[in-house]
Parts: structure tokens; C-alpha cells; sequence
């Protein structure tokens, strides 16, 4: 594997569970074992109905575009040879909603409620990067 030179997550105490997930090639978030619903940024309460209890649920990796940039300006130089590159804000069909990458479509091709699906693209060995392709 070439040496992989763009940012990392950061992984903590809670938000493992989803980074194991992702190195499993799953994409799971948290759900309210009160309330039922999924939620994020990860957090150690449930936003709608303040439960502390929750479970790390996989989720069906199906989603629309809700929002997108397309990056000019390298901030990296990890990216210097993906130049322009996007970033989509996603909503999973669960609820939450997610920024990734979005693979296997041209910039100019991306539009507001474009079906995508995960994909996941193992980066490090440690580090499994969920991003989103056409469906
Ligand atoms: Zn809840």
C-alpha cells in the first residue's frame, strides 16, 4: 500500500465503534434505544430525547446528495493530484446526515438528491474512509 498522505480521523473513545465498523466495510452510527432514531456527529446523548442509552446500528449505506463543494484551493498536499475534488454532504436513507467524498462521478455531474450508496476505501491499515458512488 503507497504511503497515504491526507488527513487522518482522529479516533477517540466514542467514535470507535464507527471506525471498527468502517474497517469491516459496515457503516454504523448511533440509535436511540428510546426514541429509535439515528443520530450525528457522534455524541453520548440522544439529540432528540436525551437518552444515554444507545446502540452502534448498521445502517443500509444508501443516501442522497444534500449538499456539496468542490475544493480549488489545495489545503493538503496529500490532494495535489485529485485537484478539483469534491465534498458532499449526504443523508442517509436512516437520517443523518454525513460529509465524504463522493467517488466515480465528475464534478460537474453532481446535483441536490443524487442517489449514492457507500463504498469504503482502505486507506491505512488502521484507517477503513466511507465515501459515496452513484447508485
Ligand atoms: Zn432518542
Amino acid at each position: 500500500m503507497p504511503e497515504y498522505r491526507k488527513p487522518l480521523p482522529v479516533i477517540s473513545a466514542l467514535n470507535r465503534p464507527f471506525w471498527e465498523g468502517a474497517k469491516k466495510h459496515e457503516l454504523r452510527f448511533q440509535r436511540c434505544n428510546r426514541c429509535s432514531k439515528f443520530w450525528y456527529p457522534h455524541g453520548p446523548v440522544c439529540p432528540y430525547c436525551w437518552s444515554r442509552e444507545y446502540e452502534w446500528a448498521k445502517v443500509s449505506g444508501r443516501a442522497k446528495v444534500t449538499s456539496w463543494v468542490v475544493f480549488h484551493q489545495r489545503y493538503f498536499e496529500g490532494f495535489k493530484d485529485e485537484m478539483p475534488y469534491s465534498v458532499a454532504q449526504v443523508e442517509l436513507a436512516e437520517g443523518p446526515r454525513f460529509l465524504a467524498n463522493l467517488v466515480g462521478v465528475k464534478n460537474e455531474d453532481i446535483y441536490i438528491g443524487m442517489p449514492v450508496e457507500v463504498v469504503f476505501d482502505d486507506v491505512t491499515p488502521e484507517v477503513t474512509l466511507p465515501k459515496f458512488r452513484p447508485a
